[in-house]
């Protein structure tokens, strides 16, 4: 499932990392055209993390935008199961 082609998600520079829930990886919480927040993973191939502090400059939010994909947690039964 690694070889899927998934979109890349934005991240806004200044975007908190936060952890998964079930297996701890690093990801941002990032809000999708659906006004769905997930949890994205930066740490992949082509993505990029956001930078922590974005400058004052009008242009550096998007400098500093990071990218990555929805994090496909690989203990996402732990916590799907309802
Ligand atoms: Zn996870």
């Amino acid at each position: 499932m690694a070889n899927t082609q998934k979109p890349m998600l934005t991240v806004a520079a200044g975007t908190r990392p936060g952890s998964c829930s079930a297996c701890e990886a690093t990801v941002f919480w990032v809000f999708t055209d659906q006004r769905q927040l997930v949890p994205v993973n930066c740490d992949v191939e082509g993505g990029l993390r956001p930078v922590r502090y974005p400058g004052k400059e009008p242009g550096d939010a998007a400098r500093g935008a990071g990218k990555g994909i929805m994090h496909d947690c690989p203990n996402a039964g732990q916590h799907r199961r309802s």
